[in-house]
């Protein structure tokens, strides 16, 4: 079901279509964009930060029991997200760049949804839940790999659960974490797995983050999709965007900490603004 813009998210499409007519787009997209496809936003009005404390960087690296409770949750949470589907946000993001508008997508999500729905050459800001780095030897895996060993050591670990985050996490009481095996890296034999994510407390790789400046530099526009910009993580290319001139939309539900910067903001659900844009631009 598509629902029918209504008249005033109809005029900022007009001109959010007018914003992008020019091509060279960049995209920044946030958790808002995946919520369509069943992962939840760390904030908004059911955000998980709400009700759960994501991992951080420090206890994921200092300590082991903090890590082996995180990959329990994460073994029941990876079923959600290995089958979350990309919705008519993505897809429609994935049109504008066919139609040659969109120069770069740069993505804080971790869902591998951007790419499920047609988008290429996307940047993975935080990186991806679909792969997992060695914290000894730095090997990097696929996480379907470690799934199945992780099945095979685990063929009695089953519980289910509603209660999962955009991290890949899963709520689950302390009793339960405590039956959960872990396997360790293959390539190394000995080095805790860690999923090639940037945890909260974590800084984004230098090169990444000079990658996607260059990308934003270079760019016609810059098209905030689905995030509050809450972190500089991803605030910080509006501020450079804003600093050179470059236009800036957003589209997201409720206020952002960058729409002082923005010279249109539509505040509307996704899956409805992005077809309605794409139609309009790429159709
Ligand atoms: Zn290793």
């Amino acid at each position: 079901m598509t629902a029918v813009p209504t008249a005033r998210q109809d005029a900022g499409i007009d001109a959010l279509a007018e914003l992008l007519a020019d091509g060279d787009v960049v995209v920044l997209s946030g958790a808002g964009l995946s919520t369509d496809s069943g992962i939840p936003d760390y904030r908004g009005a059911t955000g998980s930060l709400r009700r759960h404390t994501p991992m951080t960087y420090q206890t994921f690296t200092r300590d082991p029991r903090g890590r082996h409770r995180y990959w329990a949750r994460s073994f029941v949470g990876w079923r959600q997200i290995r089958g979350a589907r990309p919705n008519d946000g993505h897809r429609a993001v994935g049109e504008l760049q066919s139609a040659g508008l969109v120069g770069g997508v740069i993505t804080q999500n971790v869902d591998g949804l951007h790419q499920a729905g047609g988008a290429t050459g996307v940047v993975e800001l935080h990186g991806g839940l679909d792969r997992t780095v060695c914290l000894n030897c730095g090997d990097v895996a696929g996480r379907a790999e470690l799934d199945e060993r992780l099945q095979a050591a685990n063929p009695h670990f089953g519980p289910r659960t509603d209660e999962i985050n955009p991290d890949g996490d899963a709520e689950l009481p302390d009793e339960v974490l405590d039956g959960f095996v872990m396997v360790g890296c293959l390539a190394c034999g000995e080095g805790p797995l860690k999923p090639d994510v940037v945890f909260f407390g974590e800084t984004v790789p230098r090169d990444r983050v000079e990658h996607c400046f260059g990308l934003v530099e270079k760019a016609g526009s810059l098209l905030v999709l689905g995030s509050s910009l809450t972190v500089m993580s991803g605030y910080r290319f509006v501020l450079r965007a804003a600093k050179l001139g470059i236009p800036v939309g957003i589209v997201n539900v409720g206020p952002t900490r960058g729409d002082a910067k923005a010279d249109v903001r539509v505040d509307a659900p996704l899956g409805e603004v992005l077809p309605a844009l794409a139609a309009r631009l790429a159709g």
